[in-house]
C-alpha cells in the first residue's frame, strides 16, 4: 500500500508518494497526520490519499503515525485542494490553517557550539551577527532555529549559522518538534461495587488511625454516581492516597484516569449568560417563517439543488433569531453547525444566545483561546461532541463530522478576509465548504457586498428578505450636515452646531449617545477645507496621497502620476488646503471640554489591548455607566444598545478617498451598519453624519438608508471600469528593504507577465503597474505592486513561477 502526501514544508505545494510499512497498514487512511523522510530532514504530512502503485519507484517509508484518528474529514480534505488551487497558496499553508497550532509542527535545524573549542578571533565582535550568535547559543544552550529568530528581528543570522557549521564551530541537525499539545487527563475514582456491598465492608477497612479517613472516602464514593477528581475526594474526606489505594486492592473502588477536556466555553458563559431560555417563546414574524420555511426545507430535504442564502435583512429585523431555529433543525436530523461571526470580542450577544440556547453543545474558537483549549475543543468537535461551533473565520476549519449548516453572520464584513498569508476569504471558503459537505450554507447581512448581490441576482445565491425591524421603531433619520458652511460661520471644531445641540438633548434626557470615527486612512488624503475639493490624478481619477517621505509631494499610487502639494485650491482659491487628521482620544477630549460632567467612554484598538476589555466597555455601556461611547471601526458590527438615540458621524469621509476601488463600498457598509446602532429601541433616535462632501453618492446613499440604491449605482462603476464583480483580480506584491531593489524585481517580473499575457493570446487580460504601494513603506521595508485584471488571472499565475511575491487573489482592498 503506498500514500499520497501533502508535507508540512513552507512553500512546497507539490504532493509526494510514500510507502506504507505492513505494521501501519491496518492503521492509516485518507486525513492521517503522519511524519515522513523528506530530503534530509524528517517532516510532518497529511495522507491526501491511499494508492495502490506510487508514481516514482521505490518510494521511502512512512516513519510515524501522530494520531490514531484522521486530523482531517474528507470533505476537509477536499477544501484544502481547491482553495490551495483558487487562492494560489501552497497546500501545506492551507492544510496548517485546519490544524490546531501544536499539533502541526514544521521542522527546524538545532544549532548547538561544538565543545570544548578555544576562544578565537573567529568569535568575532560580540556586536557582529556572528558574536551575537555564539553568544546567544553558549548562554542558552542548543536552540531551534525558530527560537533564534525571535532574538534576530529582521537580521538573516542564518547565513553567517551555515558559515560557523562550515568551519566547525558550530553543529546544526534537522529535527522535527514532537506536538506541543496533548489530551489531559485527571486521576479519578470510582464505586466498583453495589453500594451494600460496600456498607457491608465498611468496619473491616482498616486499623485505628486509619479507619476513619477510610470510612469517610467509601461513605463519600458511595453516594456519587461518577467518577470523581481525587483531589475532591481529598478535600471532601481528609483521606490520602494510600487510604484510596488499599479500597482498591479491597476491590471496593476502581482508580482510573479520566480524560477532561478543556473548556473555551466556561468563562462567558460564568459571565451573566441569563439562565432564562430566551427564544424558544418567541413567535416569528411572517416573513420569519417564511425565510426559516425554506432554510429549513434544505435542511431536511437534501434533494434540493440549492442550498445557498443571501438573508438579507436590515439591523434588528431578527436573523440570528433564524440562524439558531435553523442550527437547531440542523442538530434534530444528527448534524452539526457552523456559524462564523466577525469577531467573538464584538458579538458578545449573539454568542450568548447560542449559549444558552444550546447548553453544553457549543465550542467557542477565537483568537484568545490557549493552545490546550483550542485543541480540545478541536477534539470534540472532531468526536461530533460538540453541535455547533461558533467563532470567526478559523471556526470554518474545525473538523466536525456531518456538517449540516453552515452561517455567515455579518457576511460583508471585512474580517473574513485573511489579510495575510496565506491569504483567503473565508465567506468564499464557507461556500466551497458547505458544497462540499452537502450542507446549506446562510449569508447574513444587513448590507451584503455588491459581489454577494450580484451572485444572489444571478441565481447562486438564493435572496431571503427580512426587511422590517422586530420592534417596529423604522430606521432612525439622517441628518447630514455639509461642514464646508460650519467652516464659512466660523466654526472650526470637529463638532457642528447639530451635533452639538443634540449630544446635549440626548444626555439631558439621561439617553446615551455613540460618537463614531473612521480611522480608516486619516490623514493621508489631501482636500480643500473650503470647498471640499479632493486633488485627484489627472489620468485615473484617483485621489492623490501625501507621500509618506517627502511631505510636499502628492501622488498617484494608481499609476505613478506626481505633483506638488499646492498652496491654494485649484477650485476654489481657497488656503486652507490640508491632510485630515483626527484621533478618538481628540474626540473623546472634546466632549468631555464641552459636557464637564458627562461620563465618556473610548473603544478603539489603543483601549482595548488587554484580555476582556471588549467585554467590559460593552458591559459598562450598555449597563449606562457611561453616557457617550466614542469609537471608531467595531461600534459597526452588531450591537444592540436599546438606550442608544443618538449617533454623531464625525467625519464620514475618511476612507472615501483612498485610491481603491472598494473604498466607496467600505464607507458605505460602515456608515450604513452605524446608523443602525440608533433607535433599537421605542425610544427612537437619530443619525447625524458630519461630512465635507455631502454631494458623494456613499453618503447620500447610507443617509437615506438606501442599500438597494448603493448598490445599482455602485454595480454601474464598478462595470464601467471593469472591476468585480465584472472581471477577476489578482494583487502581487513584492517587499524589499532597498526601494531600488524592490523596483527592479517588479519590473522585471512585470516584463515577464506581459510577455507571457502576449504569448497567450490573452486579449482581455490587463497588467496594472507596477507602482509603490499605498502604504507603501511597511515596517522598513518597501512594498511594490502589480495588479492583474482578467476574467480568469489564476489561470494566468497557477504556473508562473513568482518566488518572494505575496499573491492576493480577489483582494478585497488594493491598498
Ligand atoms: P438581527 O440579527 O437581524 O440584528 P435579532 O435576531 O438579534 O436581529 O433580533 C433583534 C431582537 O428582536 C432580539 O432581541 C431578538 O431576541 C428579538 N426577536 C427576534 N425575533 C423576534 C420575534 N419574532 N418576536 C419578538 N422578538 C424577536
Ligand atoms: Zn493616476
Amino acid at each position: 500500500m503506498f500514500a499520497r502526501v501533502a508535507v508540512n514544508v513552507s512553500a512546497i505545494s507539490d504532493l509526494f508518494d510514500y510507502a506504507v510499512p505492513v505494521e501501519l497498514a491496518a492503521q492509516v487512511q485518507a486525513g492521517c497526520l503522519i511524519t515522513v523522510p523528506f530530503g534530509n530532514q524528517t517532516v510532518q504530512g497529511v495522507i491526501i490519499e491511499l494508492l495502490d502503485s506510487p508514481q516514482v519507484a521505490n518510494p521511502k517509508p512512512i516513519l510515524d503515525l501522530l494520531d490514531p484518528s484522521p486530523v482531517l474529514t474528507p470533505p476537509q480534505l477536499g477544501l484544502a485542494m481547491r482553495m490551495a488551487d483558487s487562492t494560489l497558496n501552497p497546500l501545506a499553508s492551507i492544510i496548517s490553517l485546519m490544524l490546531p497550532t501544536g499539533l502541526s509542527q514544521q521542522a527546524d535545524i538545532l544549532y548547538q557550539t561544538v565543545d570544548n573549542r578555544p576562544q578565537t578571533e573567529e568569535d568575532g565582535l560580540p556586536s557582529s551577527i556572528h558574536g551575537r550568535l555564539l553568544n546567544l547559543l553558549k548562554e542558552r544552550g542548543p536552540l531551534r532555529g525558530r527560537q533564534i529568530d525571535s532574538h534576530f528581528a529582521k537580521i538573516d543570522w542564518r547565513k553567517t549559522a551555515g558559515m560557523l557549521v562550515k568551519k566547525g564551530i558550530l553543529s546544526a541537525r534537522h529535527v522535527l518538534p514532537a506536538p506541543r499539545v496533548r489530551p489531559k487527563f485527571l486521576r479519578v475514582a470510582q464505586l466498583s461495587v453495589p453500594p451494600e456491598e460496600a456498607e457491608a465492608a465498611m468496619d473491616s477497612l482498616g486499623t485505628k488511625q486509619t479507619l476513619a479517613r477510610r470510612q469517610a472516602a467509601l461513605r463519600f464514593l458511595i453516594q456519587q454516581p461518577d467518577a470523581i477528581n481525587l483531589s475532591w475526594v481529598y478535600a471532601e474526606t481528609g483521606c490520602k492516597l494510600a487510604d484510596l489505594q488499599e479500597l482498591e486492592e479491597r476491590g471496593l473502588i476502581r482508580l482510573f484516569e479520566n480524560e477532561v477536556f478543556r473548556d473555551s466555553v466556561g468563562k462567558i458563559e460564568s459571565r451573566g449568560v441569563e439562565n432564562r431560555e430566551i427564544g424558544n417563546g418567541i413567535k416569528l414574524t411572517p416573513e420569519q417563517e417564511s425565510a426559516l420555511a425554506q432554510i429549513n426545507n434544505s435542511i431536511t430535504n437534501h434533494l434540493i439543488s440549492n442550498l445557498q442564502y443571501l438573508l438579507y435583512g436590515i439591523t434588528g429585523s431578527g436573523k440570528t433569531e433564524i440562524y439558531l431555529r435553523a442550527a437547531e433543525e440542523t442538530i434534530k436530523q444528527g448534524k452539526q453547525a457552523i456559524i462564523l461571526v466577525p469577531e467573538i470580542a464584538l458579538t458578545p450577544q449573539a454568542v450568548r444566545r447560542f449559549l444558552s440556547r444550546f447548553p453544553g453543545q457549543v465550542g467557542l474558537v477565537h483568537s484568545r483561546l490557549s493552545e490546550g483549549e483550542r485543541y480540545d475543543t478541536w477534539r470534540r468537535a472532531r468526536s461530533g461532541k460538540l453541535k455547533v461551533i461558533i467563532g470567526a473565520r478559523s471556526a470554518l476549519f474545525s473538523p466536525l463530522p456531518n456538517v449540516g449548516l453552515v452561517v455567515v453572520d455579518e457576511c460583508h464584513d471585512s474580517s473574513f478576509y485573511q489579510s495575510e498569508p496565506p491569504y483567503y476569504h473565508a465567506v468564499a471558503a464557507a461556500q466551497e465548504y458547505a458544497r462540499l459537505c452537502g450542507a446549506v450554507c446562510v449569508m447574513g447581512s444587513a448590507t451584503p457586498t455588491v459581489e454577494q448581490r450580484f451572485q444572489a441576482e444571478h441565481g447562486q445565491l438564493t435572496k431571503l428578505e427580512l426587511p422590517r425591524r422586530i420592534v417596529e421603531t423604522g430606521l432612525p433619520p439622517v441628518q447630514v450636515v455639509d461642514m464646508r458652511e460650519e467652516l464659512k460661520n466660523g466654526n472650526r471644531g470637529i463638532f457642528s452646531r447639530a451635533l452639538s445641540e443634540s449630544l446635549a438633548e440626548t444626555i439631558s434626557r439621561g439617553e446615551q449617545a455613540i460618537l463614531f470615527l473612521n480611522r480608516r486612512g486619516t490623514a493621508t488624503y489631501i482636500f480643500c477645507r473650503d470647498c471640499g475639493l479632493v486633488l485627484k490624478c489627472p489620468n485615473c481619477e484617483t485621489p492623490l496621497t501625501l507621500h509618506t517621505e517627502e511631505k510636499e509631494k502628492l501622488l498617484c499610487h494608481h499609476c505613478g502620476y506626481t505633483r506638488k502639494l499646492p498652496q491654494t485650491c485649484p477650485a476654489c482659491g481657497g488656503k486652507n488646503i490640508r491632510a485630515y487628521g483626527l484621533g478618538s482620544e481628540k474626540v473623546e477630549a472634546d466632549v468631555q471640554a464641552m459636557f464637564p460632567n458627562v461620563r465618556t467612554l473610548r473603544w478603539d484598538w489603543d483601549t482595548t489591548r488587554q484580555k476582556d476589555a471588549h467585554e467590559i466597555i460593552l458591559t459598562h455601556f450598555a449597563n449606562h455607566q457611561a453616557d457617550v461611547l466614542v469609537g471608531t471601526q467595531m461600534l459597526a458590527k452588531g450591537l444592540d444598545l436599546p438606550l442608544v438615540t443618538l449617533v454623531g458621524i464625525v467625519l464620514a469621509d475618511v476612507g472615501l478617498n483612498l485610491p481603491d476601488p472598494f473604498a466607496s463600498e467600505r464607507v458605505f457598509q460602515t456608515l450604513t451598519q452605524v446608523a443602525g446602532r440608533a433607535g433599537r429601541s421605542t425610544l427612537g433616535g437619530k443619525v447625524i453624519l458630519q461630512t465635507f462632501m455631502p454631494e458623494h453618492y456613499a453618503i447620500q446613499f447610507a443617509a437615506g438608508h438606501d442599500v438597494n440604491g448603493f448598490y445599482e449605482r455602485e454595480l454601474e462603476y464598478r462595470r464601467q471600469l471593469g472591476y468585480p464583480p465584472f472581471a477577476r483580480l489578482v494583487r502581487l506584491e513584492y517587499r524589499h528593504a532597498d526601494p531600488l531593489k524592490a523596483e527592479e524585481e517588479s519590473q522585471k517580473t512585470a516584463t515577464r507577465l506581459r510577455e507571457r499575457i502576449a504569448a497567450e493570446k490573452r486579449h482581455q487580460t490587463e497588467l496594472v503597474g507596477p507602482v509603490p504601494s499605498f502604504f507603501s513603506k511597511a515596517d522598513g521595508v518597501y512594498r511594490w505592486q502589480i495588479l492583474v485584471r482578467s476574467p480568469d488571472p489564476v489561470s494566468l499565475l497557477r504556473d508562473f513561477k513568482l518566488r518572494d511575491w505575496r499573491i492576493e487573489v480577489d483582494p478585497i482592498s488594493l491598498l
